[in-house]
């Protein structure tokens, strides 16, 4: 039996006439950049979020650095975010002129520890983007008493977290703003990239919607300088479609989440993934910490189970931030666990017997 790590096949098989259709009546009224399909698509994730503003881009690290510029952030400043995460969370913080600032992970819940993050913080911080790792929203009352307490912005990177909650609160509306990728494979996926910012900011809403569209809120009026930053109609016809489904997929993905548990607890070489109390964790990620993870990882692709590791390196121990001059050892729990982690498949339209198959390969690894 053969488990991919995702199968976005399976899934275009389930909607594909809704989402032929959508593509298709794209083409018939050559609306590709921006126009009625792109407003439909961010009136329909506005009302699934309850928040005012959904201001589309062309993909979920644009979000970010949008988000940061037209707040002002820039050189000289410093930008506090975690240490495990994909480079969009700190590669943005440069591409603004500020610095990034990393605060180790959680030993639990793999997102920011938020106990270390007061000691962090220095006349020079601006903001803290708090990022919700693999589904799991982190402990963001928490950092959103700091915040308020320095005076310093709270921005969510939602990449992974969409419809995910906390104590009733979705990811994203916490803060000044959130911000959403929709790469084809995060739980709401675009066919190429794409990517959103919600707010309940009007003033914000208006410079990052101008921003992202060469500094323009209408055709050759530029108040300033900007981006291209937009959401192609393609894209939006898509997720609008697939928006129908997506608290299905949501649910499917949290019970398959419940099987890998419930059949992996004996295992006492694996971890399983910990759901805070008050916690919808989506699960864009299915995360266990192994013994022997890559002779695990070898042997579960060799009978046909394909893993992941997200990711091999915290983002202080890359190349990209040797600058920086960190050691492994600044970062402790995020550096352990660059060894351990392993990704198992996880899509909604994974079927109980795939589940069982990785978890019996799993148990025959440590027989
Ligand atoms: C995917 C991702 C992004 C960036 O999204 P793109 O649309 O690929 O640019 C940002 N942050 C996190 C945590 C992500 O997983």
């Amino acid at each position: 039996m053969n488990v991919s790590f995702v199968d976005l096949g399976a899934q275009y098989r389930d909607i594909k006439v809704a989402v032929d259709q959508a593509i298709s009546s794209v083409i018939r009224d050559t609306a590709f950049i921006g126009g009625k399909y792109v407003r439909e698509f961010e009136r329909l994730f506005g009302e699934l979020y309850g928040v005012k503003h959904v201001i589309s881009c062309a993909n979920g690290t644009d979000s970010l650095y949008i988000i940061m510029k037209m707040l002002g952030i820039g050189q000289g400043d410093e930008v506090i975010t975690v240490a495990n995460s994909w480079i969009s969370s700190s590669e943005t913080i440069t591409q603004t002129g500020a610095r990034p600032v990393f605060v180790d992970i959680d030993p639990v819940y793999y997102s920011i520890d938020e106990n270390k993050i007061r000691e962090k913080v220095s006349v020079r911080t601006k903001a803290i983007i708090a990022v919700h790792l693999q589904g799991q929203m982190c402990q963001i009352d928490h950092i959103r008493k700091i915040c308020d307490e320095h005076g310093i912005h709270l921005i969510e990177d939602c990449a992974q977290s969409h419809f995910s909650s906390l104590n009733g609160v979705r990811a994203g509306v916490t803060g000044i703003a959130g911000s959403f990728s929709f790469y084809p494979g995060k739980n709401l996926g675009a066919y190429g990239d794409a990517g959103c910012i919600i707010t309940n900011d009007d003033e914000l809403a208006k410079s990052c919607r101008r921003f992202a569209n060469h500094g323009s809120l209408s055709k050759h009026k530029h108040e300033v300088e900007g981006i291209n930053s937009r959401m192609d109609a393609l894209q939006a016809s898509i997720l609008s479609a697939k928006c129908a489904y997506i608290q299905d997929w949501t649910a499917k993905r949290i019970e398959n989440a419940y099987l890998y548990t419930k059949k992996l607890k004996e295992v006492s070489d694996v971890v399983v993934p910990a759901v805070r109390p008050g916690s919808v964790h989506s699960f864009h990620l299915y995360v266990i910490r192994a013994n022997r993870r890559d002779e695990l990882m070898e042997y579960l692709k060799e009978r046909g189970v394909e893993t992941a590791i997200h990711y091999p390196r915290a983002l202080p121990n890359l190349d990209a931030y040797a600058y920086l001059g960190h050691t492994r050892e600044d970062f402790p729990v995020a550096s352990a666990y660059e060894a351990k982690i392993l990704s198992l498949p996880m899509y909604p339209e994974l079927t109980e017997s795939q589940v069982d198959h990785v978890v019996e390969c799993i148990r025959s690894f440590y027989a």
